[in-house]
């Protein structure tokens, strides 16, 4: 797959040199949402990329995953559920689920600042959209715990990706997919 401006090209199955280019500024190992996120900043910074997946459709894991994205402070919370969301308090409960043991606060801190611009950055580049929950933290009990950090996937079609599209994984029609949350 390669994405630059709007060109999706490539080869599934067995490897081939159809449609891809010589040359490319970007290669991108996998397309779980890693690779895909990193391909997308790559790519939106005028990079020519190359996104490289060795299953026949692109998505790893994160593809089966509720893809629930924890971003404390993210806004849309506050926008369409009217719940409030501060820092402080997400600091507090991170460290508090971590026990400060092993977390890397410089990470931590990199985290809370340039999560809600994340989240903001992959609907303002993307057909996707996030929907807010009002999802509670996993350890209520914990100092800073709090409802509404949780971000869903909205529903997503791929047809504006053409050719493309065969590459994307068909809705899954069990698990959570069959009971969805009550968001
Ligand atoms: C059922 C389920 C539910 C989950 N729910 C959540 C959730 O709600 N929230 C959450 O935060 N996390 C959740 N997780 C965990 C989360 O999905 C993963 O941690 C995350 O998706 C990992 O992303 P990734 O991009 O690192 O890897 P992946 O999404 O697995 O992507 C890796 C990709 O690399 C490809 N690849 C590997 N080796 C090569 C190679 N040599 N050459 C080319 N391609 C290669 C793989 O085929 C794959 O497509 C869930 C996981 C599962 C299974």
């Amino acid at each position: 797959m390669v994405d630059g401006s709007t060109q999706h090209s490539g080869s599934i199955g067995s490897v081939s040199r159809h449609g891809i280019p010589e040359e490319v500024d970007v290669v991108i190992v996998g397309s779980g949402g890693a690779g895909l996120m990193a391909a997308l900043t790559a790519a939106k910074e005028g990079a020519r990329v190359l996104v490289v997946e060795s299953r026949e459709i692109v998505g790893g894991a994160t593809g089966i995953s509720a893809g629930a994205a924890w971003i404390p402070n993210h806004g849309f919370s506050t926008e369409e559920l009217k719940v409030d969301d501060d820092l402080d308090e997400a600091r507090r409960y991170i460290y508090g689920e971590g026990r400060d043991q092993i977390l890397d606060h410089d990470v931590i801190e990199k985290f809370l600042e340039t999560g809600p611009h994340v989240a903001r950055f992959i609907e303002g580049h993307t057909s996707f959209g996030w929907i807010p929950a009002l999802w509670p933290d996993y350890r209520s009990d914990i100092d800073g715990a709090s409802v509404g950090r949780a971000l869903f996937p909205g529903p997503y079609s791929p047809e504006g990706l053409g050719e493309a599209a065969r590459y994307v994984r068909p809705a899954l029609t069990t698990g959570m997919a069959r009971n969805p949350l009550p968001l």
